[in-house]
């Protein structure tokens, strides 16, 4: 079978996809994006994503390309026609296409590519059981990462950082020694039977994984609270984890090599995994 993408309107085969070269996206970032898990060919918290999604476009000035019905319609085509049973479906829209010009273009038409991919559910369950390690770096990013938007070369730099360095995600820092978020997940704490996350802001994405995850907590009566952590505070950690639509609850056993508790994937991630599919929606 060959992969389809969708791109402006039309299916074509993934790999003779083409976008222009003169397109916004690809000379300055002018873009957004969302990733949408899928599991069981459904998708995973539908509405928080295209709510982001709109969010996103608004704060850029950018017109949706498609109505906005027609994204189900077309994420779920993708589903489609590439067979994907778990995995995720990748969906892109910049202001579209214009002579280079750093002020926006006047008749530009937005461009859409949705494309998707099967990621076997053993994948995420091997990486869950091994825990994940971390390395902390600078936040190098603009002041309005609440927007998803395409501008991602510091997390890129970041998350090669933490590659280079033996660890599967980074951690970033901001001026004041505090941890904003990992570099394509939110970053969470666990102490005393207590959950802490940063709270929502330009500083942070406000994942869609991330409320949920808040969601039923509350329903099943965990403590939480939102406030910054620093290094001190991941040091005297019980546990720590990430989540993201693409990680779903993933337990962080090492921070810049120290250990997190007993070093092991904890109770709580075990625990707040299985909650978080309990209040997933799918559709
Ligand atoms: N923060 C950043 C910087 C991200 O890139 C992501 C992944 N999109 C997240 C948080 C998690 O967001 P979500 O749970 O919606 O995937």
């Amino acid at each position: 079978m060959s992969r389809e993408a969708f791109v402006n309107g039309e299916y074509t085969e993934y790999i003779n996809s083409k976008v222009h070269i003169e397109d916004r996206g690809y000379q300055f970032a002018d873009g957004v994006y969302e990733v949408f898990a899928v599991l069981d060919s459904k998708i995973v918290d539908y509405e928080g994503h295209i709510k982001r999604l709109y969010r996103s476009l608004k704060e850029l000035n950018i017109a949706s390309p498609i109505q906005r019905k027609s994204y189900k319609f077309h994420i779920y085509e993708i589903i489609k026609r590439n067979i994907i049973q778990d995995g995720l479906v990748y969906l892109q829209v910049t202001r579209g296409v214009a002579s280079r010009d750093f002020k926006f273009p006047k008749n530009s038409k937005s461009s859409i590519v949705i494309i998707g991919k099967n990621t076997s559910s053993n994948y995420y369950n091997n990486n869950f059981n091994k825990g994940i390690k971390v390395k902390t770096t600078k936040d190098l990013r603009w002041k309005r990462v609440d927007i998803k938007s395409l501008n991602l070369l510091p997390p890129v730099l970041a998350k090669q950082y933490a590659a280079d360095n033996d660890c599967e995600e980074a951690w970033l820092l901001d001026d004041d020694g505090y941890i904003t978020e990992g570099s394509s997940s939110n970053a969470w704490i666990v102490k005393n039977k207590t959950v802490i996350t940063r709270p929502v802001s330009s500083s942070i994405l406000n994942g869609i994984t991330r409320s949920t995850l808040i969601k039923s907590l509350s329903k099943v009566g965990y403590n939480f609270i939102e406030r910054r952590f620093n290094l001190n505070d991941i040091k005297n950690a019980d546990e720590a984890f990430i989540t993201s639509a693409t990680q779903f609850v993933m337990p962080v056993i090492a921070v810049n090599n120290i250990k997190i508790g007993n070093g092991r994937v904890g109770e709580f991630a075990q625990i707040f995994k299985e909650i978080y599919f309990k209040y997933i929606s799918l559709s």
